[in-house]
């Protein structure tokens, strides 16, 4: 089955149809803070994205000490964190294999793209995952499975980008920087390109820089600084969720 929305715009006689666009947004969410909501909302309006999916990872092979709160948790905390968000949606295809063994993003992906064709298929993460994605498993490959979005984040310098391209891949940058589906978020356009002379599109949000890692809430939740459901690094339900069942203490 092929994925395809009807859009139809003004002075236009026929609707047209364009390939349906997911987004792939995979981490820890351990827990899920506003910085994953603020880059999730902001790839979908400047990219005009149909579905963000976020993914809790099992094992990340780059974290091996593993997280903090069981899967399921995660998962759990995940799903109450998009609550309200009808373009965002919680996938299992990051879920722990059985053996334990690390989820690599470009077999993920690759199972995305099989279970959905013709979707066109992108994959969010902030500017501090890009710099490690040279260690990534297959890195030269992923571009070329799914288009980046990298949002920008504080401590990162988005200006050297470049520096941390996958061994064998250049970045273009920018091509145009523009395009935003919406005019109030600032989007830049760069191209990958492989050894065979193939590109690849590459966006980043050089504006969003939202000062929340979880490292900071599970810090915050330890010290007793998330008491109540109006803290401003994480949607109340899922301070809610973390006191109920004793989280990060
Ligand atoms: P930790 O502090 O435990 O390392 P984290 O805050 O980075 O966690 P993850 O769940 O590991 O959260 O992140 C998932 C993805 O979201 C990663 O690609 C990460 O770069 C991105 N991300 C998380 N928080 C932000 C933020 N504030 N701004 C931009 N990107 C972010």
């Amino acid at each position: 089955m092929e994925f395809m929305v009807q859009e139809s715009s003004a002075g236009e006689r026929e609707p047209t149809s364009r390939a349906v666009r997911v987004a792939f947004f995979g981490g820890s969410f351990d827990p899920p803070h506003n910085g994953h909501l603020a880059v999730a909302r902001a790839a979908r309006e400047a990219l005009g994205l149909d579905r963000v999916l976020f993914a809790p990872v099992g094992a990340q092979p780059l974290k091996p000490q593993g997280s903090t709160a069981d899967f399921h948790h995660r998962l759990a905390m995940t799903e109450l964190a998009i609550a309200g968000e009808p373009a965002f949606g919680v996938s299992l295809l990051d879920a722990p294999n059985p053996a334990g063994t690390p989820n690599y993003t470009l077999h993920t992906l690759q199972k995305l793209k099989a279970d959905m064709p013709g979707v066109n298929l992108f994959c969010l993460m902030g500017a501090d995952s890009f710099v490690s994605l040279r260690r990534w498993y297959g890195a030269a490959e992923i571009p070329f499975e799914a288009t980046l979005v990298i949002a920008s984040r504080p401590g990162e310098d988005i200006q050297d980008l470049a520096a941390h391209v996958p061994a064998g891949l250049a970045l273009e940058i920018p091509q145009f920087c523009l395009q935003s589906a919406n005019p109030d978020i600032a989007l830049v356009t760069c191209a990958l390109r492989n050894p065979q002379g193939r590109t690849a599109s590459l966006y980043i949000l050089p504006g969003l820089n939202v000062e929340v890692s979880a490292t900071e809430v599970r810090a915050q939740i330890r010290s007793g600084n998330i008491a109540d459901a109006a803290h401003p690094l994480i949607p109340g339900a899922v301070a809610g969720y973390v006191r109920e069942h004793g989280l990060y203490l």
